[in-house]
C-alpha cells in the first residue's frame, strides 16, 4: 500500500499484506478468509478494525440478503463482507486527507451516501437515491459499509472521513461500537423536531434501539419517557437508562397508561417494536398534533387507523439508519457520559467465532441484547456482568 499514489502510512501502524475477512458465501454461510488490504481513496482512510457489534440487520442481511445490494443484486458468494456497527484506529491515509491523523481511534457511521444526490446534499444520506450504485458503469461513489462496499467482519476496512466520530480515551472499545445505535435513535428523535425537553415519549420494543431512544430521549430532557414491552429483563434496563416508567403490555394496557400519565397522550411515540399491533397502538395513544416516529417495520402490511391519525394532525415519519450527522450528537452525549450505552452489551467473542456471535444474537441465547466481536489481543468469550 505504501507504493499507492498519494496514500500515507506510518511505520508506527504497518500494514500486513492481506487481512483475514470473514464473506458471505449461500444464505447463512460465513467463510473466514484472506483478502487484500482495501486501499482508501480520495477523503477515505483505512481502518483497523478493533471493536465490531453485531445488529439484526447484519442477520438479515446474512439470511435474506435484503437490505444489502451488491453489484445490482443480492450479496451472496460475491467475495462481500457484512458487519457495520464496528470502530477502530485509523491506519493509513487516503490523498489529500489531513482531517485525521493514523493511529486515531474513530467509530463509524454506516453511510456514506454518494455525495451528489439531492438527499446527500440535504444530509439524508440514509435515503441516497444513488444506494448500490457503486461498481461499473453506473459508480456514483455510493458507501453504506456492510450493505453495498464492504464491512466490518474483518481486521480492515475503508471509511469515507465524513463516516467517522473520533472516540475519548475514557471509551472502551466495546462502548464506541454502540454509537452507530445510539445514532440511530437519535436520528429518529431529530426527525421528530429534536425538541423533546419537557415532553412526553413513549417508546415501543426494548430492542437496542428502542432502549438507546430512551436514553437518548431522557438525556436531551424528555420527561416523562415511558418504554413498553415484553420483556420484564430488558425492561429493567429501560429504568436503569433512565425511563420513567416501564410497562410490560402483557400485564398492562399501554395505552391506558400513557393517557393516565400524560393526561392526553403522548407528545411523541418512537416505535421500535415494528408490529403491527405496536403500530396501531402508537396511533392510538399519540396526542392531537402529535408525532410518531416508526423506526421498525412489520413483513406483512398492517391495518392502522389512518382516519384517526388524520382527524387528529398526527405527523407520521419513516427513518431510516443514521442521517443527518445523528452519530455526532450521540457520540457528544455518550463522550459527557450522559447515559451508560454498555448496559446493552451482554456478549463478547473474537472475530475467529462470528458464527458462534451471531447465533446468540439470532438466538437471543443467555439473554444476549448487543454481541461484540473483537478482532484483537487475545480475546475469549465472555457474558457482560450487567448489575
Ligand atoms: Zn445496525
Ligand atoms: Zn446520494
Amino acid at each position: 500500500m505504501a507504493e499507492t499514489a498519494g496514500v500515507h502510512t506510518s511505520t508506527d501502524m504497518p500494514l500486513p499484506a492481506s487481512m483475514k475477512a470473514w464473506v458471505l458465501g449461500d444464505p447463512g454461510q460465513l467463510h473466514l478468509i484472506e483478502k487484500p488490504l482495501p486501499v482508501p481513496g480520495r477523503a477515505e482512510v483505512l481502518v483497523r478494525i478493533d471493536a465490531v457489534a453485531i445488529c439484526a440487520t447484519d442477520l438479515e442481511i446474512i439470511e435474506h440478503g435484503t437490505p444489502a445490494l451488491i453489484q445490482g443484486g443480492p450479496p451472496f458468494n460475491k467475495n462481500f463482507t457484512p458487519g457495520h456497527e464496528y470502530m477502530g484506529t485509523i491506519a493509513a491515509l487516503g490523498p489529500g486527507v489531513d482531517e485525521y491523523g493514523i493511529g486515531e481511534r474513530v467509530t463509524v457511521e454506516i453511510h456514506a451516501g454518494c455525495g451528489q444526490c439531492k438527499r446527500c446534499r440535504q444530509g439524508m444520506y440514509t435515503s441516497c437515491h444513488n444506494y448500490g450504485l457503486n461498481y461499473g458503469a453506473v459508480d456514483k461513489g455510493h458507501r453504506a459499509n456492510g450493505f453495498t462496499t464492504d464491512g466490518g467482519f474483518a481486521e480492515y476496512a475503508v471509511n469515507h472521513i465524513n463516516t467517522l466520530s473520533r472516540v475519548p480515551d475514557g471509551m472502551s472499545d466495546e462502548e464506541a461500537t454502540l454509537v452507530v445505535t445510539a445514532g440511530t435513535s437519535m436520528y429518529g428523535l431529530t426527525e421528530l423536531g429534536g425538541l423533546v425537553a419537557g415532553e412526553s415519549v413513549v417508546v415501543t420494543g426494548p430492542g437496542p434501539i428502542g432502549l438507546l431512544a430512551v436514553a437518548v430521549a431522557k438525556a436531551l430532557g424528555a420527561s416523562p419517557v415511558i418504554l413498553s414491552g415484553t420483556r420484564d429483563a430488558r425492561l429493567a434496563i429501560g429504568t436503569k437508562l433512565g425511563a420513567d416508567r416501564v410497562v410490560n403490555i402483557n400485564n398492562e394496557d399501554l395505552v391506558a397508561v400513557v393517557r393516565e400519565m400524560t393526561g392526553r397522550g403522548a407528545d411523541y411515540v418512537v416505535e421500535c417494536a415494528g408490529t403491527g399491533a405496536t403500530i396501531n397502538e402508537a396511533a392510538k395513544m399519540v396526542n392531537r398534533g402529535g408525532r410518531i416516529c416508526l423506526a421498525a417495520f412489520p413483513h406483512e402490511p398492517v391495518l392502522v387507523d389512518i382516519g384517526a391519525l388524520v382527524k387528529n394532525n398526527v405527523y407520521v415519519y419513516g427513518i431510516r439508519g443514521e442521517g443527518r450527522s445523528a452519530t455526532h450528537r450521540a457520540m457528544a452525549l455518550m463522550a459527557a457520559r450522559r447515559f451508560d450505552a454498555t448496559l446493552i452489551h451482554t456478549h463478547t467473542f473474537p472475530l475467529a467465532e462470528l458464527p458462534t456471535a451471531l447465533h446468540y444474537a439470532r438466538n437471543r441465547i443467555d439473554d444476549a441484547i448487543k454481541v461484540v466481536v473483537k478482532t484483537r489481543g487475545a480475546v475469549t468469550r465472555a457474558r457482560n456482568a450487567v448489575a
